[in-house]
């Protein structure tokens, strides 16, 4: 394995048999273990752990103190804020015998805000923003925007981040927005869009 094409710490752990991309940074205090694969111009924070098998794609952005345990796979461009929790055991006993990986898919360009918590087994759609402090027990659709505890779908965000308000189209199948600040044309499926309109509504 070649050293010199990525960065780490000194006080970081990189262990052999570890992939890790071209022009990736690992900072103080991370560990990444065996069998992990993380993709080129990564940037892994302080205290950043990436468990056996879990996969990092291209460009992401792990801020510190962030666990990338076994059974998750977070896509290129994703963002993954400070102490934001990922899980793999809907079960969880110290003391069970049949314990069995739950996966977790964060899609490209997906953000998951500061102390998020996401419990496994769910799909975080493509470019969808996770709010601080969420807790998210369901999936979330490309590009949308959920927060609160248990997370709801609050409405839908631009590949910018920013949050999309004007629909210009509304189809049998499809909800086109444009950004009012970058104006770009996001589409979003009908379906999801008449979850959100629901789940607006409920109080929690
Ligand atoms: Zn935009």
């Amino acid at each position: 394995m070649a050293m010199d094409d990525y960065y780490v710490h000194p006080t970081a752990v990189v262990e052999e048999g570890a992939i890790v991309g071209e022009g990736t940074r690992i900072w103080h205090f991370a560990h990444v273990r065996r069998g992990a694969r993380i993709g080129c111009s990564c940037n892994l924070g302080k205290g950043v752990y990436v468990d056996v098998g879990a996969i990092v794609g291209d460009e992401v952005k792990i801020q510190n103190f962030v666990s990338v345990y076994r059974g998750v796979e977070v896509g290129s461009r994703a963002f993954l804020g400070p102490s934001a929790t990922l899980t793999n055991d809907l079960y969880p006993r110290s003391f069970s015998e049949s314990w069995e990986v739950v996966p977790t898919v964060i899609e490209e360009g997906a953000s998951i805000g500061a102390n998020a918590t996401i419990v496994c087994g769910v799909r975080v759609g493509r470019y969808a923003m996770v709010g601080a402090g969420a807790v998210v027990t369901r999936d979330v659709p490309p590009h949308g925007l959920v927060y609160g505890n248990p997370a709801r779908l609050r409405g839908f965000v631009c590949t910018c981040g920013r949050r999309l308000e004007k629909v210009v189209r509304m189809k049998l199948e499809e909800v086109v927005f444009r950004c009012e600040h970058c104006s770009r044309e996001v589409v979003v499926s009908r379906r999801d869009y008449e979850r959100m309109i629901l789940e607006r509504a409920l109080r929690r």
